[in-house]
């Protein structure tokens, strides 16, 4: 998957997402013995070496007990280079910093207009030689951007060490998706056009967006999770078994799975925004932003052809969720049994992603015997269901950024979004970038606007199991 490299240019090492997600990562990977390298945080000035690691050391201890060796450890890799991304020379500080090192991992978590620029930058400081480029999200704001983005950025480094940040192809429930459907009979053969009636995926969150109000209101939750996270995990779930783990069988597959994806239309879409969105920080007046994104969507593939996949993501909701619910289709009437039944709630699978990772099977059961059977509906249509309930769909707690971080340094291209995946995403939305009508409005705390029910077949959205 690419050459292993042996030190890391981290990019916005004094932003948000080094100080939640990176940093902590990189400390874990240490503590458990991962062989990093050099890491050199790059920052426009006024720090030193000292404030780096004062300001890794917050990072880390506010994600729990920290151990001093290790972090000591960890410290020991860091390093300082300062730029002025307006002036390529002062990137000699970073060659100055890695001139001894084998292959180089540049990471670019700083804002992403700036990525283009830094490339350049760094080709023209020869820190485009024997390096890999990692990019974090957003890849685009659609299609032709995106393409775009992508040409810039293989003018500077070849194509095959471009790398593109999607953190949900690092997390472990995601990842298990395919083992866990390759491993049991009794999953792989129920997930399938025969069987299943409708697939609804949940990206949901309680949390508002107070404080990134200015990005959020930018970005809208169609392009911050709906076209990265929950495609690339719902592609996980639709593809076929690849013929190995390797990277080139996996990326192939997926990519496979999402060119099967119907684009989606306007009519497909519900879109809306929670009441009290326009008064927050940064979010402009009036504004048209939805923070609620409702759809429906088809994947024409001989296991899935006419089954609806029916995707629900959002801020301010009633819970914080990443599932994906399996309803299944219900007994053909063909009896009077299974006519009694036709009422009764379908099977659920429902494949707990976050949090608490795992698998619930709920069942229709009897409350009697046999002999109840003669007259059963009173017994089976009052919805007794029989949950079974496995803990676990993994066995691991290694985090998202952990597997990431790794793949940055190992070039594995499986925890990563392709471009052709990334291109086939952005088709599958494309219709529903940025349409003039305004969101539904929906109650902050709500399971979002009403109106998103008709999207699914039986007009009702299971919500994540509690
Ligand atoms: P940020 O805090 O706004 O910025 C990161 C760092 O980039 C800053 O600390 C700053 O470092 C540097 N920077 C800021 N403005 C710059 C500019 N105009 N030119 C060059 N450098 C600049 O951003 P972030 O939230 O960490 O996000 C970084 C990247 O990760 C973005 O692409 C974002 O889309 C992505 N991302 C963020 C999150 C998140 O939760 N924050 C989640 C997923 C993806 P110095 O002042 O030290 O130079």
């Amino acid at each position: 998957a690419g050459a292993r490299a042996d030190a890391l240019v981290l990019f916005g090492i004094t932003g948000d997402l080094a100080a939640k997600m990176v940093l902590p990562a990189l400390y874990r990977l240490v503590r458990d013995g991962f062989p990093l390298g050099r890491i050199v945080g790059v920052s426009r000035g006024g720090r030193t070496l000292d404030d780096l690691r004062q300001h890794a050391r917050k990072a880390v201890e506010a994600q729990g007990p920290v151990d001093d060796a290790v972090f000591a450890e960890f410290a020991g890799l860091l390093r300082l280079a300062a730029v002025d991304y307006d002036d390529p020379d002062s990137f000699q500080s970073i060659v100055a910093e890695v001139a001894d090192r084998r292959f180089l991992a540049h990471y670019l978590a700083i804002p992403p207009d700036r990525y283009a620029e830094t490339a350049q930058a760094l080709a023209a400081a020869g820190l485009n030689e024997r390096a890999r480029l990692v990019v974090e999200k957003p890849f685009g704001r659609d299609l032709a951007s995106a393409r775009a983005l992508e040409a810039r950025l293989t003018r500077c480094f070849p194509a095959e060490e471009v790398r593109r940040v999607d953190h949900f192809l690092g997390k472990d429930a995601v990842e298990s998706l395919l083992t866990f459907r390759a491993a049991n009979t009794l999953i792989d053969r129920t997930l399938h056009r025969d069987a299943v009636r409708s697939v609804q995926v949940f990206g949901i969150e309680d949390l508002d967006v107070e404080g990134r109000g200015g990005f959020y209101d930018d970005t809208g939750c169609l392009r911050d999770v709906v076209q990265n996270h929950l495609l690339q995990t719902l592609a996980m779930f639709v593809m076929e078994t690849p013929e190995t783990n390797a990277a080139e069988d996996v990326v192939a597959e997926r990519v496979r799975a999402l060119r099967a994806f119907r684009t989606v239309t306007p009519e497909d879409y519900v879109r809306g925004q929670y009441e009290g969105y326009r008064d927050t920080e940064g979010v402009r007046p009036g504004s048209t932003t939805e923070t609620y994104a409702a759809l429906r969507l088809f994947v024409d593939t001989e296991r899935w052809a006419g089954v609806p996949f029916c995707v629900q993501a959002g801020k301010g909701l009633a819970a914080t969720a990443t599932e994906i619910v399996v309803e299944l289709r219900s007994p053909v009437p063909a009896s009077r049994l299974t006519r009694a039944v036709a009422d009764a709630p379908p099977d659920l699978l429902r494949l707990r992603l976050e949090p608490d990772a795992g698998v619930t099977v709920q069942l229709l059961a009897a409350h009697g015997p046999w002999p109840a059977l003669p007259a059963p509906s009173a017994e089976l249509v009052d919805g007794v269901a029989a949950a079974a309930d496995f803990p676990h769909l993994t066995g691991s707690n290694v985090t998202a950024y952990e597997r990431v971080m790794a793949a940055v340094m190992t070039g594995d291209t499986r925890r990563f979004a392709s471009m052709r995946a990334i291109e086939e995403c952005w088709r599958v939305v494309g219709p529903l970038l940025d349409l003039p009508d305004p969101p539904i409005p929906y109650r902050k705390g709500s399971d979002g606007p009403a109106e998103a029910a008709r999207l699914t077949p039986g007009r009702h959205w299971y919500t994540p199991a509690p």
